[in-house]
């Protein structure tokens, strides 16, 4: 334990509310927000759907804000996507200046990486990683595959392989990683074919974590390590406490990806979509600014 889950005596700290208590989009200035929702000392967010539309870049509107949120509090983004993702989605289209990326705090494949800005040659540098052994990968990328072929969801057409090892993530996306949008939509609008798969190669795996990853992709991981891992260590290398940081999501549902860092109390903000979260993050920063001031 690091001592980052207490809060500071002279913080003034208000006990957090558990995420399912706080209020949704229509009143992010209402009064009755819990303190870490009101004042957070560090905003983390999801990427996919809220930070930016799937595997799409983030939208000016969108930088524009986060621009003026980094500017008033240290800014995390937690994503199951890779580094290289990152970099396409949100740093490419951030603009943001050395100080701005100096509180930016990236952690891909669900944490089990963690990236900082060096100001000396302007890149990301690598603080942390948690990969699979080479047997697991082996393990994993045998039984997915296996599974798919077995339960006819093993496609012969894809966009790209079908498999990737992200080093601390084996993803499995069945119409390849450059599938378009559409076609994903179309693969599994349910989430049947995935979910089966999910289930058929968790009971084969049982030592290693098998979650639904995006559209057509399921992840695997080590043991334990979601987004509430990622949110952990962000504690454990900020020293904010998590009752002090506000997380951002468009999957706050328990079936979605976002849901481990709710049901860890983290304080939470619901969002369907980047317009949503661009509002809020405007509406959040300004006020951050303002109690600056005083
Ligand atoms: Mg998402």
């Amino acid at each position: 334990m690091t001592g980052a889950d207490t809060p500071p005596a002279d913080s003034g700290f208000v006990a957090p509310q558990a995420c399912d208590t706080m209020h949704h989009m229509s009143s992010p200035s209402d009064v009755s927000l819990s303190a870490p929702a009101a004042r957070p000392r560090l905003v983390a967010f999801d990427l996919d759907g809220t930070l930016a539309p799937s595997k799409s870049p983030m939208p000016e509107r969108m930088a524009a804000a986060l621009r003026a949120l980094l500017d008033v509090v240290p800014v995390c983004v937690i994503s199951g996507g890779q580094i290289g993702q990152f970099r396409e989605q949100v740093l490419a289209r951030l603009g943001a200046t050395p100080s701005e990326l100096g509180r930016l705090h990236l952690m891909p494949t669900c944490g089990t990486r963690y990236y900082t800005h060096n100001p000396d040659d302007g890149d990301w540098t690598l603080v942390y990683a948690n990969d699979l052994t080479p047997t697991q990968v082996e393990q994993a990328c045998t039984v997915v595959e296996a599974e798919a072929r077995r339960l006819g969801l093993w496609e012969e057409h894809t966009w790209g392989p079908a498999l990737e090892d992200r080093g601390s993530q084996i993803t499995f996306s069945a119409l390849g990683q450059e599938a378009p949008l559409e076609a994903k939509q179309a693969w599994d609008p349910t989430g049947e074919k995935k979910a089966r798969l999910r289930d058929a190669v968790a009971a084969l795996l049982p030592d290693l974590e098998v979650r639904s990853g995006g559209s057509t992709s399921v992840d695997i991981t080590r043991k334990g390590i979601d987004k509430a891992y990622g949110m952990r260590k962000l504690a454990e290398v900020t020293s904010i406490p998590l009752e002090q940081m506000l997380f951002v999501g468009d999957r706050l549902d328990p079936q979605g990806n976002d849901y481990p860092v709710k049901a860890m109390g983290v304080a939470c903000q619901a969002v369907d979509t980047w317009e949503d979260t661009a509002a809020f993050v405007a509406e959040l920063a300004a006020r951050l600014a303002m109690g600056d001031q005083n």
